[in-house]
């Protein structure tokens, strides 16, 4: 398994206001500002691991993880969205999760 070099990704310091967030997440992070490529998950919950390739059954690469969006575009309870890629096959997974 890869581990790719962590690119934080910041939203912009005045987004619109269809995607105005004021909420924080159970450890204060406001939501909205999670987003990622590279590096390891942040997990919400303990016990997860990356899922295994279905095609070459090993374990595959974190590639980024994607935040709620706002009070409108929420992913059940300030959840996030994870996502896998296997690079022998270019298959790709992803796990949501709040
Ligand atoms: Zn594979």
């Amino acid at each position: 398994m890869k581990l790719l070099p962590e690119i934080k990704l910041s939203r912009p310091s005045n987004p619109a206001d269809d995607f105005k967030w004021a909420g924080n997440d159970d450890r204060g992070q406001p939501v909205g500002h999670r987003n990622k490529l590279g590096g390891t998950p942040d997990w919400l919950q303990k016990g997860y691991e990356a899922p295994s390739c279905k095609a070459c059954k090993k374990t595959m690469t974190f590639y980024g993880q994607m935040d709620s969006i706002n009070d409108n575009v929420i992913i059940a309870d300030c959840g996030m969205i994870y996502v896998f890629i296997c690079f022998s096959c270019y298959d790709a997974a992803a796990i949501a999760m709040c």
